[in-house]
């Protein structure tokens, strides 16, 4: 594996935009996770490692989408009603041998190849069986009802891109296409601790002055979602020693550390400190708000992210700035999630020059329209204001105001992973 210099993360300016972040990062840092052979079964949510051509056409062969009768356009009455004798039938699974004779129809169900010589499907429901044949109404077009083969993708056509992160329509086009297995990076592994003297685990009796440990067991479920392989390295007293010894220690089986808490400028912060002792550490003031400044750094040549204490600045830091990390080592290409625009339901001030995301809850009108309600708490601290609300909207950094009725933009909180 690649070991990242100790001046990786360093920037000149004061504040950096989020896209200034992930721009950063995508230059700075090479993919780490390596390739392998994944069952399908395996599959959702791995980055693919490489472009995807199309082996075979899909579908294979010409079919039929329904079920009913296969017939030659061309022996079609033009004005009305067209008889023709039914002779062969023909079902998903077998084929016919030979040309079908002229003037005659076929009975055909659902995926079953097209007799050659025919054309264009009747459904059943919209014909007349008689004695003599099948009673075809006027007005079909020529090719109704047919799959031509490869007319979802033709043999040899790109299908899926190197750096794609698999979704389930994505195997199922694999599978399609006659793939057992996919290339794809290995899960990336990422060494998760919280830190804190005030923070216990869930489980544990809580003393006074103490609070549960909400982030760490949150990051390793953002983690996995994001098909990564967390480490629960628990608690870390914030004491320097002890500190840098578990990084150290986390830096030499992981791709990636991934810490909470610790990295304000109180001096009881000690995380800094023993960064620093066992390689880098850069403050990254990210200009977004909820969020504090994101302790970047390098620990015996493996990236180090602390993110801060605050459980929704954890949330929007890590949706943002360690999403653009992982996904950088884990090969996979990454845009932001797209955003959809909602009417505001309320009046708001921001400063210029940040991006802020606020929490909203969303309301359907009689209409259909959605309006976004902004969660009545604010604090960084507040988890129900993230576990009471639908997702973000996101403010850009020119805007200064916004009035109910503006449009907005909207990140579902299943997108911001
Ligand atoms: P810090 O950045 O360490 O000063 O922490 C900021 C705030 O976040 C403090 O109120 C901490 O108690 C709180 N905090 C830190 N770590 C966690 C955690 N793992 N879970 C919940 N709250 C935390
Ligand atoms: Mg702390």
């Amino acid at each position: 594996m690649a070991q990242l210099s100790n001046d990786c993360f360093a920037f000149g300016g004061e504040l950096m935009s989020v896209d200034e972040a992930i721009a950063l990062v995508a230059e700075r840092l090479s993919i780490v996770a390596g390739i392998e052979d994944v069952p399908l079964v395996k599959a959702d949510g791995r980055v693919l490692a490489e472009d995807i051509v199309a082996p075979i056409d899909l579908p294979p062969f010409d079919n039929s989408a329904v079920d009913g009768y296969a017939v030659r356009f061309d022996d079609l009455e033009r004005g009305g009603e067209t008889l023709l004798p039914v002779v062969g039938r023909v079902a998903a699974g077998s084929s016919l041998d030979g040309a079908a004779a002229k003037r005659t129809a076929a009975r055909i169900f659902t995926g079953a190849p097209m007799p050659k010589g025919l054309d264009t499907v009747f459904m059943q429901e919209d014909v007349r069986v008689s004695g003599e044949g099948v009673v075809l109404p006027a007005g079909l077009k020529r090719g109704a009802n047919r799959r031509l083969a490869g007319e979802d993708l033709a043999r040899g056509a790109p299908a899926l891109a190197l750096g794609r992160r698999l979704s389930p329509p994505d195997i199922a086009l694999l599978a399609a296409l006659g793939l057992a297995t996919v290339p794809a990076r290995a899960p990336l592994r990422v060494a998760v601790f919280s830190t804190g003297d005030e923070v216990v685990s869930p489980g544990e009796p809580l003393g006074p002055a103490k609070l549960y440990d909400a982030n760490r067991f949150m990051l390793q479920a953002m983690l996995r979602r994001l098909g990564c392989r967390p480490t629960d390295l628990g608690i870390l007293a914030d004491e320097p020693r002890s500190l840098t010894d578990a990084l150290t220690r986390a830096a030499a089986d992981h791709d990636l550390i991934l810490t909470s808490g610790g990295v304000s400028t109180g001096e009881e912060d000690h995380v800094k400190a023993a960064v620093e002792a066992a390689g880098a550490l850069t403050f990254w003031r990210v200009g977004i708000k909820p969020g504090r400044p994101v302790a970047m750094g390098v620990v015996a040549g493996t990236p180090f992210i602390g993110l801060p204490g605050n459980p929704v600045a954890v949330f929007v830091t890590f949706a943002t700035v360690a999403r653009a990390v992982i996904a950088r080592l884990s090969g996979e290409s990454y845009t932001p999630p797209r955003t959809f625009p909602v009417a505001s339901g309320f009046a708001y001030k921001k400063k210029e020059g940040r991006r802020e995301y606020v929490r909203v809850r969303l309301e359907a009108g009689p209409d259909g329209r959605l309006t976004a309600r902004k969660h009545p708490r604010e604090g960084a601290g507040v988890i129900t204001s993230l576990t009471e609300s639908d997702g973000l909207v996101e403010l850009p950094e020119p805007v200064t105001r916004i009035e109910p009725g503006d449009v907005l933009r909207f990140l579902p909180y299943d997108l911001l992973r």
